[in-house]
């Protein structure tokens, strides 16, 4: 799988890792194709030149986003067992060289962060965070609802008025009592 820009300027992959700095650039039935890494950081070499070939049999370190302009994403790495599978700590089993589903999935979003300024990227995050705390904050109002408290309280709490509380939760905590 590669997905590329409007402008051809940058072509990424998924690509499968393995020791001796190999990554993969495809893949038949019995083998994988690979090529080395450069020594140092720069392009990557030509994926239509010519590859090796290994046996598909061999044992990936783990798999991470290329770019032919030479970027890297971070590795995630291969578990050695399925108990040892956490997505959060990219820790990942796979039963064979391939990449499960979601982590192709976060290896594609970390190629398409590269290609935007790190001014919007930070932006990205924060957004992300602020969601993450508004979602923590509708919980707990859902809670002090629960509790007992009335919106006159979880407003003075929250350092908002009575009525904004009242406007900005209701439904939140409404949802909550259907289901
Ligand atoms: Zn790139």
């Amino acid at each position: 799988m590669s997905w590329q820009t409007d402008d051809g300027e940058h072509e990424g992959w998924d690509s499968t890792e393995f020791p001796g700095d190999r990554f993969s650039v495809g893949g038949q039935a019995d083998a994988v194709l690979v090529r080395h890494f450069p020594p140092r950081p720069g392009p990557l070499p030509d994926r239509k030149g010519e590859p090796e070939i290994i046996d598909r049999r061999q044992a990936p370190l783990g798999w991470r986003g290329l770019c032919e302009c030479g970027w890297r994403g971070p590795l995630w790495e291969r578990a050695d067992s399925p108990g040892e599978h956490d997505f959060a700590t990219r820790r990942i089993w796979s039963s064979d060289q391939y990449a499960p589903e979601d982590v192709a999935d976060a290896i594609r979003e970390e190629w398409r962060a590269h290609l935007e300024p790190e001014t919007l990227t930070e932006v990205r995050r924060q957004a992300q965070e602020a969601a993450a705390a508004q979602d923590r904050l509708a919980r707990a109002v859902r809670a002090a609802r629960a509790d007992g408290r009335s919106w006159a309280e979880i407003g003075a709490a929250a350092g908002i008025t009575r009525q904004s509380a009242h406007e900005r939760w209701t439904r939140t905590t409404e949802d909550a009592r259907g289901r």
